[in-house]
């Protein structure tokens, strides 16, 4: 048998997951940029501010400041980060009907995608609300995953993307711990660590220092595929996409994706669109 391996053969990913389009996410990328590590950006389009909007100073009652249309797309456009949804006014979808949800979605969808140029497949639930309906209406908005901010403490590949639990929010206390048995252990089978919050809460909270000796131990590692959401998505659903021969010794790529595979201890690439011979 031949199991999934991410780009150059690691067994291991990290990706975060930050909220709302704050204006402190200019220093969370500062950071994160130095250390390497991804981030996914989920924005209310209805809450951006206009570009005349004088950002006030930072302080605990204004945590929640919107960032400028504009200044969003020079942070965020081809940055290698991810901009997501998060609904255009941050409606708590288990409380709509559903046209209310698909239109709070689909209009923060349409609208991020006219300012940022690009398709917006993934999102993260407003204030954590969701319901067992969304497995039915998201993605009939092309939504392919979204968020919780149910922790797991895990690190596994969530069983339904539609309920993307995270791993833990920053303010954890066990975070380093965590973050620790991540790198070291082998669990065998590729991982994600998957870390969530808002860029906020380290201004008002003063504890920046948490988000530093996070990406000090986790970032610039040759043994960490650092991802979006999107980018984590697609890989496994192209690793899904695999078809084998018969004997299982040739495998057909139909993706647009090169997926790594470890064979017998080796790693092979099944190449983008070819058949590859796996013995
Ligand atoms: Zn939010």
């Amino acid at each position: 048998m031949f199991s999934m391996r991410y780009p150059n053969g690691l067994k291991k990913a990290i990706t975060l997951s930050y909220d709302d389009g704050l204006v402190t996410d200019v220093k969370m990328l500062e950071i994160i940029n130095r250390y390497g590590i991804k981030c996914t950006f989920n924005v209310n389009y209805g809450f951006l501010n206009k570009d005349d909007f004088v950002y006030p100073e930072i302080k605990r009652e204004n945590m929640w400041t919107r960032l400028r249309k504009s200044h969003a797309v020079e942070l965020f456009k081809n940055s290698g980060h991810e901009v997501a949804a998060h609904g255009f006014v941050h409606k708590s979808l288990g409380g709509c009907t559903v046209p209310e949800a698909m239109h709070d979605i689909l209009h923060d969808r349409e609208c991020l995608e006219k300012l940022f140029g690009t398709v917006i497949r993934g999102m993260a639930y407003a204030n954590g609300s969701y319901d067992a309906r969304c497995a039915e209406y998201l993605p009939k908005c092309d939504i392919c995953y979204s968020r919780t901010v149910d922790r797991t403490g895990k690190f596994d590949f969530p069983e339904n993307w539609i309920y993307l639990h995270p791993t833990c929010h920053h303010d954890n206390p066990k975070l380093m711990e965590l973050l620790d048995s991540f790198l070291n252990e082998d669990f065998g089978d590729c991982k994600m660590f998957y870390l969530w919050g808002h860029s906020s809460e380290f201004e008002v909270n003063n504890n920046w220092d948490v988000l530093e000796k996070f990406c000090a131990v986790a970032g610039n590692r040759d043994d960490v595929w650092y991802a979006t959401n999107i980018e984590i998505f697609d890989y496994k659903k192209a690793y899904d996409s695999l078809v084998y021969t018969v004997d299982g010794l040739t495998v057909y790529n139909p993706s647009g994706i090169d997926v790594w595979l470890n064979v017998n201890g080796e790693s092979k690439v099944a190449k983008s669109g070819a058949v590859t011979n796996l013995v």
